[in-house]
């Protein structure tokens, strides 16, 4: 039986992942991207993108998605629902990709696997999960309509999702483990001027608690450690990301927690291999970089492909450590 073979493989349909997808394609290369979940990636589960180039009055997550899913796809990308497992090398230079539905072979691979939501870690967040406690205030906010509900975090994706949540609930408190917020100047401006806004600085969330679903959250002052109970009917946490790159262990280099090693270039320590988007270590993490990454190591791919195919081994640098 013939192999499936592909010139690019993607990982991930986020938006550094169809942004490749979408690159390679229209370079008239043999392209799939991989998607274990929804194509989209993190946007697909955000509300508002407001700083996206193009979109002057912003534009929804959802709807970003779907468009850069049809945009990558009107150009030959293949999409395939499946989650990558492992990359192996092969002796003709290529990779064996494995997923579930069986294995694929790609001459180039480009990693764009993103990352996930980081938890608390405290007890009753597993117990309350989907019963009070999201990571999504897009996919759950409404199930909290007129009540109450705390986001933990003090970040861009805290006030974002807070903002997003004033429209749903009546009060939401944002907990914050410092006494200074870390999200954009004008996002902080417009968190603090919402009315149905509260705040908790310094303080943590200790642990949760209820019956049949979250009904409070047990907070601690970082400060004097003495302790507070809040009542809520939910909580979204947005405190950081773990990058999805666990399969690659022993594949390309990567930091102490998890982030990609790569060249300016966005090439990784494995020859045919690149990396784009939040997955990379030093990725700024936003939509339009993302896409930027994307594209480069599309066009990066194509013309290591063009040396190939003319006859010539492409070269490949070793990965210093630094350069990140
Ligand atoms: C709540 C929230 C709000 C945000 N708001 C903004 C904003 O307003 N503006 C902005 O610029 N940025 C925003 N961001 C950040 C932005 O969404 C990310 O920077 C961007 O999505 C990163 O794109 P990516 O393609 O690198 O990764 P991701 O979006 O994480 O996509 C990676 C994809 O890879 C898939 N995947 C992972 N592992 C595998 C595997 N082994 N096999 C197959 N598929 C796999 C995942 O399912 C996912 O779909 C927000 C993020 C969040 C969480």
């Amino acid at each position: 039986m013939a192999e499936d073979r592909y010139d690019v493989l993607i990982i991930g349909a986020g938006p550094a992942g169809l942004t490749a997808g979408l690159y390679a394609a229209r370079a008239g290369l043999k392209t799939a991207v991989v998607e274990k979940g929804t194509p989209g990636g993190q946007i697909a589960t955000t509300d508002l993108v407001d700083n996206y180039p193009g979109f002057p009055d912003g534009i929804l997550g959802p709807d970003l998605s779907q468009l850069m899913e049809r945009h990558a796809v009107r150009f030959g990308a293949e999409l395939i629902y499946d989650e990558v497992t492992g990359l192996k090398p092969r002796e003709d230079g290529t990779w064996e990709v494995q997923m579930y539905g069986g294995p694929k072979v790609a001459r180039t691979v480009i990693v764009a696997s993103g990352a996930y939501e980081r938890k608390l870690g405290v007890p009753g967040e597993e117990e309350f999960r989907g019963r009070g406690v999201s990571y999504c205030a897009i996919c759950d906010g409404a199930f909290f309509k007129g009540g109450k509900v705390a986001v933990v975090g003090g970040g861009d994706s805290a006030l974002t999702e807070g903002l997003y949540l004033t429209r749903v609930v009546e009060e939401v408190t944002i907990i914050h483990r410092r006494d200074e917020l870390r999200a954009a100047h004008d996002l902080q401006q417009r968190a603090k001027a919402n009315p149905k806004i509260r705040w908790i600085f310094s303080h943590v969330v200790e642990r949760m608690e209820g019956d049949e679903k979250l009904r409070r959250l047990i907070l601690r002052n970082t400060k004097d450690g003495s302790t507070k109970e809040l009542d809520v009917d939910g909580v979204f946490i947005y405190i950081g990301m773990i990058p999805n790159t666990g399969f690659l262990e022993g594949v390309v280099e990567r930091d102490a927690a998890g982030y990609i090693l790569s060249t300016p270039d966005l090439k990784t320590s494995a020859p045919g291999i690149w990396v784009a988007g939040d997955a990379r270590a030093g990725s700024l993490a936003q939509v339009s970089t993302a896409v930027g990454e994307g594209a480069t190591a599309a066009l990066e791919a194509e013309a290591y492909l063009g040396k190939w195919d003319a006859g010539q081994k492409p070269q490949w640098p070793r990965l210093e450590k630094a350069a990140v």
